[in-house]
């Protein structure tokens, strides 16, 4: 809207200017600088020879030069032209001869359009704004339309021409991740060799959905099957589309594969495919109109494929459990291959692919890092090598160590340090005592991850924060470690109640986490016992479970809702008595760890195990 605002500025800004220079140039004729006198008088002068030039201008304006430099005007009289009528009046011929007539018809034209303007303006400005407003809508038919033909913004395209070297990545760029490789190396083949499939009668795979949290490579594995396959790639994102009017959407999907069917064999690549393949007709309005078309349209290019069409379609979402159940059904994203967060062995290869081009120096363990980066998804990895060797460069230092990782992981996880924000000396006492308990709760329960660091060094959003590290990666919990885990995050707040007799926000974070954990114990992994072995998830019609607390209502009596609100309390107020009870047993400890805190502001794993000894 902005655009056509300043159109419409330029427009006005040229009919004025326009306005007034016609009023610049008709000046002459409008305003009375120059003496007005009968023809006669005229005609006098000339006799007298005090004329020098005449000049006839548009509406038989005579515009006259004296010998004395003024001027002066007067008005031809008849349709004669001016010699006529000067002969007329008996005028001598060498007289006449003397001065310069010159006819200014041109002049008479531009007065014309100063008059003309004028009365125009409004209306021309009338049809200027219809005419701007029409571009516009050109402009938008025209950009949607010629999707199709140009690779545009929105479809990052790689090499329609020359087949070698099209799209760069390979799988050997996609560390971990093997069970997908697998899967995905059937649609290799067929890429590369369909007739092998055609003629045996078998139905080739036309859609893949890759179900994953964000950065765990489904976008790179996508190209790298495009990459393997030697074929082109077609990107684009599903939340683009939620940005368009009504009815782009689906002309561009239908655009994108047009050109995709021309470029065969080849990939499109749908991201965030959740975005657009929500449920249908869930809501109403513009945005839900716009999704319903662009899904809608996806559909239908997905059933138009004939059987011998070369295109396979790859989508990615982390939210499979909203995509409408059209999306899923067989035809279209009948494959659905999940990658998980890597595991230990993963994330060592994938620190090994980010370490390509990275001098690391003989001392570096990548094994190491990757024991202590659980949860980290490949694109935290690629981001933790590269802040490694951005520190190592500040360092100024030439190969990368593990002085530079260690720190770059918490980095990772916490987000920067913000040494610069400004605390009271008692806010830091009180963080430094809050960060304490949440040290020495995990440090005294066998069950939970080990105290890694303690700081009172603002992080993120944070006050400051404790680091703790499971072992190794888990993949089953039990009771013991859920209610260990819900017992250090009530630490920081039994602390400070312990301390100061008093409760702060600074544990609105912990809170949070420890209820929805609870939540989950109780309504999920059946652990409480006055509810008993039941899970309240439902599942939805594409069988992917989730947990709508809307629904819940409808399908559960007010009792067993009742029931699980006490559990979930009695939860945490068993873990919040938990860490009080602990810490009021060690409270020399915790007075030992919050002190050297305020001192020191970090305290190393080495460090705390050792003053934990001691006291
Ligand atoms: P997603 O599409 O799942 O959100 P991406 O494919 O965009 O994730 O991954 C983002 C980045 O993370 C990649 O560019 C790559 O650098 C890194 N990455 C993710 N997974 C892997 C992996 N398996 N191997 C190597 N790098 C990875
Ligand atoms: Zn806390």
């Amino acid at each position: 809207m902005t655009q056509l605002h300043k159109q419409i500025i330029i427009l006005v800004a040229c009919f004025a200017l326009l306005l007034w220079l016609s009023q610049k140039i008709s000046l002459p004729f409008n305003t009375e600088r120059t003496e007005r006198v009968p023809f006669n008088k005229l005609v006098e002068l000339i006799e007298e020879e005090k004329i020098k030039t005449i000049e006839l201008r548009g509406d038989n304006t005579l515009f006259a030069g004296l010998t004395d430099g003024s001027n002066i005007e007067s008005r031809a009289i008849g349709n004669d032209s001016i010699i006529t009528t000067l002969k007329n009046y008996d005028v001598p011929v060498e007289i006449i001869k003397q001065i310069a007539i010159d006819v200014k018809r041109e002049n008479g034209f531009i007065s014309f359009i100063a008059i003309l303007i004028p009365t125009l303006f409004p209306i021309l400005l009338i049809v200027g704004f219809f005419y701007l407003l029409y571009k516009q809508a050109q402009g938008f038919s025209s950009k949607t339309f010629s999707f199709g033909q140009s690779a545009g913004k929105q479809v990052n395209y790689e090499g329609t021409e020359g087949r070698s070297g099209a799209v760069k990545t390979k799988f050997k760029d996609v560390a971990g991740v093997k069970e997908a490789k697998e899967e995905l190396m059937e649609v290799i083949d067929f890429l590369k060799n369909p007739k092998k499939f055609t003629d045996l009668g078998a139905r080739i795979p036309r859609g893949v959905l890759l179900i994953g949290p964000p950065g765990c490579g489904k976008t790179l594995l996508a190209k790298a099957v495009a990459g393997e396959a030697d074929v082109p790639f077609f990107h684009i994102s599903g939340s683009e589309f939620m940005e368009l009017f009504v009815g782009v959407g689906a002309s561009r999907v239908r655009g994108l594969f047009q050109k995709a069917k021309r470029n065969a064999p080849c990939i499109i690549f749908i991201d965030e495919l959740d975005s657009i393949g929500r449920k249908r007709g869930a809501g109403f309005g513009g945005a839900h109109d716009e999704r319903d078309q662009t899904l809608n349209q996806i559909l239908v290019e997905m059933d138009g494929f004939d059987t011998d069409t070369n295109v396979i379609v790859m989508a990615a979402t982390n939210r499979p459990d909203v995509l409408d159940s059209a999306l899923l059904r067989p035809g279209r994203f009948d494959r659905r291959i999940t990658i998980d967060l890597p595991d230990i062995a993963s994330r060592e290869e994938m620190l090994k692919v980010h370490a390509k081009g990275k001098p690391l120096t003989d001392s570096v363990n990548l094994r190491r890092v990757a024991e202590r980066t659980p949860g980290f998804s490949g694109a935290d990895l690629a981001y933790l090598m590269n802040e490694a060797a951005i520190l190592t460069a500040r360092n100024n230092k030439t190969q990368i160590t593990m002085e530079e990782l260690l720190p770059s992981i918490e980095k990772v996880m916490l987000g920067p340090e913000r040494r610069s924000r400004v605390i009271t000396d008692q806010e830091k006492k009180i963080t430094a005592f809050h960060e304490a308990g949440h040290a020495i709760v995990a440090h005294t329960l066998p069950e939970a991850d080990p105290v890694h660091k303690v700081s009172v060094i603002a992080r993120g959003q944070a006050g400051g924060y404790t680091l703790k590290i499971p072992e190794k990666d888990r993949y089953l919990h039990t009771r013991a470690e859920f209610m260990a885990d819900l017992s250090v995050s009530m630490g920081g707040l039994a602390a400070e109640k312990i301390k100061f007799n008093e409760m702060t926000t600074g544990a609105s974070g912990d809170l949070r986490y420890a209820t929805q954990l609870a939540r989950k114990l109780v309504t999920r992994y059946g652990m409480s016992d006055k509810i008993g072995p039941v899970s309240f998830e439902l599942e939805d019609t594409n069988g992917f479970s989730q947990f709508p607390w809307e629904e819940l209502k409808s399908v559960y009596s007010d009792t067993t809702l009742e029931n699980i609100d006490t559990e979930v309390r009695r939860f945490l107020e068993e873990a919040y008595n938990n860490a009080r009870k602990i810490i009021e047993l060690h409270l020399e400890k915790l007075e030992l760890v919050a002190e050297k805190l305020l001192e020191q502001e970090t305290i190393e794993k080495e460090e705390f195990d050792e003053l934990m000894q001691t006291a």
